[in-house]
């Protein structure tokens, strides 16, 4: 078997002189193929089964298919297995760039020696889930809405993940979600009504497994909708089967949030599994996670972000990388992210734009994180600039003193009593 292609199409940003050209390349929807693995029958390959199998998870199997890997690479494939795990489906690798070690789909799924450099802000549990977790595999950090965690298992291991303390259980975190205990904390909690499914993948799990999370979480009336998260779609486009968005579409209102970070990834195998979903009236958004050398230019990000459109894919957050630890060779500046969110508003569809937030390190939560677009606001008037540039003047409206009518004996804000005083309220 021959080693695949060096896709001109799949050139890194910056290769092309031309900005709008460049823009063109990372649009096209190029199919990942079979690369070296050629000799596979077509039942075998398109079996999310046999991707699973056929991971590569040691350093034996990326030597074989990626001869060129950079001592970095090395280094860091020899240590993971003491963080995170490696593993990458065969169809995944096949969206790789074999011949360039800057490939920012490499560098997202590829250890590197980097992951051993520990900073003292950074942490294994970012977002503090742990500390609010009342029943394993359960995290309750908002008032109207859980995180249900059903696996630690992926079907590949993104470099900068925020659970890595859990998830390919390298480190040894033995999670053992239990999913009755789950539910029975969510039916004794009536505050509940959005829950996320999420791990760990929850699409690995089989039809059947999910099938019954979801049939018993619809049977909860205070649950109004549900969640999944998962990077299944982009891993293993394989897994979306016609059989999975038949059984999905039974738990409606159900949203996906899937996970892509560079255009390269929205394949056309990824094109038509996402059209599975969507055709299963499935709402889609996409989370990113802002990465160095990998989508921290503008022509990435909005290749990107007009992607995911034209797969009916809505771009909801673009994150800034958790202070998980190992990841500081993976983080950008946010100096860097608000220039790229400063050159995405008002330069392209509104629709198409992600709002980016700050996952507040220790469990604070999103924080929406914009460019300055107020230059001063007081009673009368907000003064804001476009995305040109241009300032206007927004006059705040005028409060009127509005006269009620209400019930006799109602107490306005002033503490006065209908119907023998003022009662005015303002509008
Ligand atoms: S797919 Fe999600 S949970 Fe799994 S390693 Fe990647 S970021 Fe983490």
């Amino acid at each position: 078997m021959s080693i695949h292609h060096n896709n001109p199409e799949h050139r890194p940003p910056g290769e092309s002189t031309d900005p709008s050209e460049e823009l063109l390349l990372l649009k096209k929807f190029v199919p990942a193929g079979k690369g070296p693995w050629g000799e596979v029958s077509d039942s075998q390959w398109n079996d999310w089964v046999w991707q699973l199998k056929n991971r590569l998870s040691q350093m034996s199997d990326l030597k074989e298919w990626l001869p060129h890997l950079a001592e970095d690479e090395s280094l860091g494939v020899q240590m993971s297995g003491k963080k995170l795990a490696m593993a990458i489906t065969p169809y995944f690798f096949n969206v790789m760039d074999v011949d360039d070690e800057g490939c920012p789909i490499r560098r997202q799924v590829i250890p590197r020696s980097g992951e051993m450099k520990v900073q003292p802000w950074e942490m294994s549990d970012p977002c503090g889930e742990d500390s609010h977790s009342p029943v394993p595999g359960l995290v309750h950090r908002y008032p109207d809405r859980v995180l249900f965690l059903v696996t630690d298992r992926c079907a590949a291991y993104c470099r900068y993940c925020t659970r890595s303390r859990l998830v390919s259980n390298a480190s040894g975190y033995d999670f053992h979600p239990n999913v009755d205990q789950q539910l029975e904390y969510i039916r004794r909690h009536p505050e509940i009504r959005d829950v996320l499914l999420s791990g760990g993948d929850p699409l690995l799990l089989s039809d059947a497994k999910l099938d019954r999370i979801l049939t018993e979480l619809r049977s909860i009336p205070h649950i109004e909708f549900v969640r999944i998260g998962s990077r299944i779609p982009i891993f293993l486009p394989q897994r979306i089967t016609p059989a999975l968005c038949e059984m999905l579409r039974k738990h409606h209102p159900l949203f996906i949030s899937i996970h892509t970070n560079h255009p390269k990834e929205l394949t056309t195998e990824v094109r038509d599994g996402l059209a599975r979903l969507a055709d299963a009236g499935i709402p889609l958004g996409n989370q990113s996670v802002l990465l160095r050398g990998v989508n921290d230019n503008v022509i990435t990000m909005k290749a990107l972000i007009h992607k995911l459109l034209m797969c009916r894919v809505k771009p909801y957050y673009l994150y800034q990388c958790d202070l998980i630890q190992g990841s500081s060779h993976l983080r950008v500046s946010v100096r860097r992210g608000l220039e790229i969110m400063e050159q995405l508003r008002g330069h392209t569809t509104g629709y198409a734009i992600p709002q980016y937030v700050i996952d507040a390190p220790g469990g604070g939560g999103k924080i929406p994180i914009n460019p300055e677009y107020i230059l001063s606001h007081d009673d009368q008037k907000i003064v804001i600039r476009n995305f040109e540039g241009r300032v206007f003047e927004y006059p705040e409206p005028v409060e009127t003193k509005v006269r009620y009518s209400l019930p006799v004996g109602h107490q306005c804000a002033e503490g006065c009593v209908t119907p023998e005083a003022c009662c005015q309220e303002t509008q």
